[in-house]
C-alpha cells in the first residue's frame, strides 16, 4: 500500500500538473470505487465543470480542493495508484497514447478516469479496486469523524519529540503496531515501520511501555530521516505503486530489510528474519535489534 512518502510523491508529481485546470468528463467501469455521492451520475454531473485550487495530504489520503468549496478525496489503498497522462479507449479498454512508462501492465488496471479542460487526464490504476473516492463539502470533511480520527503527521512541524512523547504516552502493544495505527501517527505503514525500526535498532516486538526515553529518542529521529530519505527517492516500487508519470520510485535499493528475508543484514552481516504480526510480517535484524522481551 502506497504509505506516506508514496502519497506525497502522487502530490508532489500531479501538482504540477493539474493545478487550476478543470475536469470536464469522467468515466468509471467500477462505480463502487465512488464511496460519495454514492450515485455515480450524480458524482459526475458534479465534478465536472469543478477546477482543482489545490491538492494536499492527510495521513495517504490525497485531498484535491475544488472550485465551490468542494473537496475530492482519494485513498489509494491496497493496490491503487494515480497516473497522469493521455490514454485512449480501444475496445473498451484505455491503452496510453505514447510509449512510455504509464505502458508498463501495472499501469493498465485503469478503472477510473478523470479528463481535464486541456484533454491531459488523470487515472486511477488499481489491480485489486479497493481504492475510495469521495466528494465533500471541504468543511464537513475538514470537521469529519474521517478527519479527526487521523493522528499527528510525522512531516508536520508540530511533530516534535517532546509530542510524540506525549502522543505514545499510556499507549500500549508492540511499537510496530503503534507505530502503523494511523490514529496515532499518520502515514507510515508495514514498510516504512521495518525500515524506522531496523534503523533505531529496536526489535519490531519492543513493548512500548519497556521502551525508554533514549529509544524513543531514536526512533523519533529515524522516523524522520527514513520518511525524508524515501521522499526525496520518490518512494517504493516493489510492489504496485508507481509516480503519476508511471515510472518507479527509488527507494527499492535503499531500503534494509523489508522483504530481505534471509538476506545478510547490512550492518552486521547475520540473516534478517521475519515475525508475525497480527497477520502482517515484521522483518527485523535479531542482532542488531535486540530488546529484552
Ligand atoms: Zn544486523
Amino acid at each position: 500500500m502506497p504509505e506516506l512518502p508514496e502519497v506525497e510523491t502522487t502530490i508532489r508529481q500531479l501538482k504540477t500538473e493539474v493545478l487550476n485546470r478543470t475536469f470536464v468528463d469522467f468515466w468509471t467501469d467500477t462505480p463502487k470505487i465512488i464511496k460519495k455521492p454514492k450515485n455515480i451520475n450524480d458524482f459526475k454531473k458534479q465534478i465536472i465543470g469543478k477546477k482543482i485550487l489545490n491538492l494536499r495530504r492527510k495521513g495517504k489520503n490525497i485531498i484535491f480542493d475544488l472550485s465551490e468549496s468542494k473537496s475530492l478525496l482519494i485513498h489509494q489503498k491496497l493496490t491503487g495508484h494515480l497516473l497522469f497522462g493521455e490514454w485512449k479507449l480501444l475496445n473498451n479498454k484505455w491503452v496510453p497514447a505514447k510509449k512510455n512508462a504509464l505502458a508498463e501492465k501495472i499501469n493498465s488496471y485503469i478503472h477510473l478516469l478523470f479528463v481535464f479542460d486541456n484533454n491531459k487526464m488523470m487515472a486511477l490504476s488499481d489491480l485489486r479496486k479497493f481504492a475510495k473516492v469521495e466528494l465533500w463539502d471541504k468543511d464537513k470533511l475538514e470537521n469529519s469523524d474521517v478527519f479527526k480520527k487521523i493522528g499527528i503527521d510525522p512531516m508536520d512541524k508540530n511533530f516534535t519529540f517532546k509530542g510524540l512523547k506525549e502522543i505514545l504516552k499510556n499507549k500500549k502493544g508492540p511499537i510496530k503496531k503503534i507505530l502503523m495505527n494511523q490514529e496515532i501517527i499518520a502515514g507510515i505503514g508495514n514498510i516504512y515501520s521495518d525500515e524506522i525500526l531496523w534503523d533505531s535498532k529496536i526489535h519490531p516486538l519492543t513493548k512500548i511501555s519497556s521502551l525508554e526515553d533514549k529509544e524513543l529518542k531514536k526512533i523519533y529521529l529515524s522516523i524522520k530521516k527514513i520518511l525524508k530519505k524515501a521522499i526525496k527517492l520518490k518512494g517504493e516500487s516493489f510492489s504496485d505503486y508507481r509516480l503519476p508519470s508511471g515510472e518507479r520510485g527509488n527507494f527499492d535499493k535503499e531500503r534494509k530489510v523489508y522483504r530481505r528475508e534471509n538476506q545478510q543484514c547490512f550492518r552486521c552481516k547475520n540473516s534478517i528474519k521475519r515475525v508475525k504480526i497480527n497477520n502482517r510480517s515484521a522483518y527485523f535484524c535479531p542482532f542488531c535489534q535486540k530488546n529484552d522481551l
